[in-house]
This record gives structure tokens, sequence and C-alpha cells, in this order.
């Protein structure tokens, strides 16, 4: 049955029924009265701009329907914002009920059968409420019916079916039109994604910057937390803000939670999710390259869920004790001075001023970077060919469904799909791994494209800064050695991990 139709039997059954029950009307009902008192009745699906007007006409045409009969208007209650199948209260029916059960009524005037109604057990509600109550419904777009008789019952439940009817059309077809855009990459409504603008298409400059950016701070080991708190002091607005615990209604702030879910939106990557899955190309397009979005994926997934407590020594948690090789522990005030480093598990192999520590080992490390042969450090990571390894993705993908087909037709044994496949799984496996390394941006970027290494040092925050020592060297923190005042530096040792 198509909507035309449905609309076509409603017109049919509301004209039969004002043909056959005027008259009877005209005597029994209580609406007839000229002292009766009407509750007008308004709903809108949706506030979104535009939709406010169908609430305005409705309002006009149910007072005009008033002011024609000659009735007192009670009430005027309104639902706003609110879809009829979500399921969530709507306050002014509730109160059009009140109006009903109190008798405060003789009459509920409303703008179509489907305006009143959401679902069948509101519906039932509302005519079994009238119907104790002798209160007709006067419909604009209908007519009234009166409860005191059966045939008016009859109608009124026919009318509630072929609305609901048509509402369960309307939603079959939006999931139908939805999967449809999502196939063809297209995007299908929804709040404005974080670094485009409110069609989901154009890029917005400011935000897609700040997105890479993030991206790039991630993936060289910045944590999320401190993202979001860049992105706060930045002054950026996320319309993201329903993910964050106890922050829904209030102006949008960003928590590694929310950036997190930012950077997992394959979105970024120009790939259309439906219900989950990536499902095929965007039509916008991409602000990071897939492997990018792949690598920080990976990451997450890698990380424990708990936000991380943000670092505040360059070394906590990288140096390791030169007795034991426990991490060593940051601890003091966090002010400048007075500060200190640890051995987690034994105080008594070390515990001195983390500054002298922090200060020799930024020095060492500007030092190797601002000889020549720097670039060396970070060659490893440029190495990797990605456009080779898509290739061999996809072809080592389209061997597998081959193999398939082989042992379907009988070419190949079971034992030896079970061989080939295992082989080809595993490789892709790897690829997983070496795809995600080739979109781990290079942490030293920053301070090699700077005018001199320090100004690119200075420059970085303290968790880029960790990341950077994380990944070029290892630091060994040993005893400052007894009643010793300056600074040995041979009691802390910093190894290159690259040669
Ligand atoms: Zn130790």
């Amino acid at each position: 049955m198509t909507s035309a139709m449905v609309q076509a039997q409603a017109r049919l059954i509301d004209s039969q029924m004002s043909e056959r029950f005027k008259p009877e009307r005209a005597t029994m009902n209580a609406a007839s009265s000229k002292s009766a008192t009407a509750s007008i009745y308004l709903r809108i699906s949706s506030d979104r701009s535009g939709e406010r007007a169908g609430v305005t006409r409705q309002k006009e045409d149910c007072e005009r329907r008033a002011r024609e009969r000659g009735w007192m208007i009670h009430a005027i209650h309104e639902d706003n914002d609110l879809s009829a199948r979500s399921g969530k209260r709507r306050p002014g029916f509730e109160a059009l009920l009140d109006d009903v059960e109190s008798g405060a009524v003789s009459v509920v005037v409303a703008w179509a059968l489907d305006r009143l109604q959401r679902n069948r057990r509101d519906e039932l509600r509302l005519y079994e409420a009238c119907q104790r109550a002798g209160v007709t419904l006067s419909l604009v777009n209908g007519a009234d019916l009166d409860f005191s008789t059966a045939a008016g019952r009859f109608v009124a439940d026919s009318l509630g079916s072929v609305a609901r009817l048509e509402v369960e059309m309307k939603s079959d077809r939006q999931c139908r039109a939805q999967e449809q855009a999502a196939k063809q990459g297209r995007r299908s409504g929804g709040r404005r994604p974080f670094g485009y603008e409110a069609d989901g298409v154009t890029v917005r400059e400011r935000e897609a910057e700040a997105v890479r950016a993030a991206y790039t701070a991630y993936l060289s080991g910045v944590p999320l937390a401190r993202i979001a708190k860049d992105w706060n002091e930045a002054g950026l607005h996320s319309d993201q803000r329903r993910f964050a615990k106890g922050h829904e209604g209030e102006p949008s702030v960003w928590t590694g939670q929310t950036v997190g879910v930012v950077l997992r939106n394959p979105r970024n990557a120009g790939k259309r999710v439906y219900k989950g899955e990536v499902v095929a190309d965007a039509v916008w397009p991409a602000i990071v390259a897939e492997e990018t979005w792949a690598a920080a994926v990976g990451r997450m997934k890698g990380q424990s869920p708990a936000p991380r407590k943000l670092a505040r020594r360059l070394l906590s948690g990288l140096a390791r004790c030169g007795v034991c090789g426990a991490p060593a522990w940051g601890g003091g005030a966090a002010r400048r001075g007075f500060g200190n480093y640890r051995c987690r598990d034994n105080y008594g192999h070390f515990a001195r001023m983390s500054e002298p520590v922090d200060d020799y080992v930024s020095n060492v490390l500007l030092e190797r970077l601002a000889r020549p042969d720097a670039a060396d450090l970070m060659r490893r990571e440029e190495t990797v060919d990605t456009a080779a390894l898509h290739s061999e993705y996809a072809a080592l993908r389209t061997r597998l469904d081959s193999v398939a087909i082989d042992f379907a037709d009988g070419v190949i044994e079971r034992s030896q799909l079970r061989t080939i496949t295992t082989r080809i799984q595993s490789r892709l496996t790897e690829m997983d791994g070496e795809l995600a390394d080739a979109g781990r941006v290079n942490v030293l970027g920053p301070m090699l494209d700077a005018d001199t290494v320090e100004a690119g040092w200075d420059a970085l925050s303290l968790d880029h800064r960790r990341a950077v020592i994380d990944l070029l060297c290892n630091v060994t923190i040993h005893p400052p050695g007894r009643g010793v005042r300056t600074f040995r530096p041979e009691s802390v040792g910093v190894e290159w991990k690259v040669a």
C-alpha cells in the first residue's frame, strides 16, 4: 500500500464519517452546547527551524475552529521536538488528558489525528478518557468524533490505525533512504561533524587544522586529555558534547573522551559509516590520510579506556632506575625547582631533584639533534611504502576470495585451503601493523622545521617533549652519590635507541 493510498483511505473514512454522523452529533453532543469549553492540543515532531511555523499554523486553525463553534478555550497544550516514535513523555499531552479526566473540558481540538496520538497505548488512553468523560474530539483536518457512540469510537479507531500505518511506512522509507545514501557515500543529516560545516561536506578549515594537528600529536604520544585542554583553550567548540558524561546541555567542553570520539570517526578519512561499518568512500573530502586515521584507532585500541593522568615531569615513567630498572616516578611540587624523581619500587635506590636531570637530558638531546646527521634518527619511519602496502593488501584479499572459489570448485583440497588461508591471514594481520606504522607521524618534524632545534624544543608541550625522548632514547637515573652537591653527568645515562 502506498502512502497516497493510505491518505486516500483516510480521507474516505473521514468523509464517510462526516456524512453519516453529522446530524446525530448536533443533538447528542456536549460540544454542540454554546457554553462548551475546549482544550487545544498542538504537536510537531521536531522543532527545527521552519517547522515552528507549522505549530503556528496548527494553532491558528484550531483557534478558528473553536471560535466558529462558539467554544471557550480552556487551555492550549503543546508538545515540541518530541518524535512520535521516540517514546519520550509528552507534558502537553499529559496535561490534555488531565483536562479531559477532570471534566474541565467537553471538547478537545486538534489539527489532525496523527498530531494527537503517538502510539497505541496513548491513543487508547485518550479514547478511553474521552469516552468516560463524554468528550468530543474535534479535528480541524478531519471531523468531530463523538466518543459517546459506538460508531464514533469505531471511526476514531480506524483513523488511528491508518495514521499509525502512515507513520510506520514513513519510517520504513526513511530507513531505506538512509541505507541508500550510505552506500553512495552521501550524508543523511545529523549534527554538524567537527571539522566540517553543517552540510557535513564542506571542510571548516580552522577545525580541520586542529583535527590534523590532534592526530599528529596523539600519534606522537600526546595524551587525548592534553589535546582536549588545547582545544578548549583555543576556543574550539564541539557539537559532540552529548558523549561527555555530565556535560549534557552545557557549553561544549572537550574531554579526552570526546576528542577520542572525533579522532576515531572514519569520516575524517573520507569514509562513510552505516550501522557501525564503513560502507563506502564518502562524497566529502578526507581531513587526514586513511593510514593516519587507522594508526590512531589502532593506538586507542591498545590503550586502557581509563583517562591517563597527565605527567607533570619530563621523565616520569620514561626514565629507569639505575639500580633495579623500575620506572622513575616524579613527585614534589609542580613549581620549578621543587620536583624530584625516585625509584618506583625502592626509595633507597635513588631520590633526587628533577630539574638538573631534566636540563641535562634536554641538553644531550638538543646537542644530538643539532648535528647534521640528525635526520638519520628518523629514516626508519620514512621508508614505509604505503602505496605498495595497499596494493599488496588488495591482492591478498582477492587471492583469499579466489582460494575459496577454488575449494568450492574442487580444484584444491580442504587441507590446502586451510594452509593457504592461514598463510594469507597472518600476512594480512602483519600488514595491518605496517599500515598503522606508516601512519605514525614524524614526531621530530616540528623540531627540525623550526629555525633552531632549541626554538623547536621550547615550543613543544611537555607531552610532546616526552614523546620525543621516548622515541629517541633510554634514560637511566642513578643515585647522585653520597654527599655530592654538584650535578654529575655520569649519574644520568642517555642511550640512543636508533644508531
Ligand atoms: Zn630501583
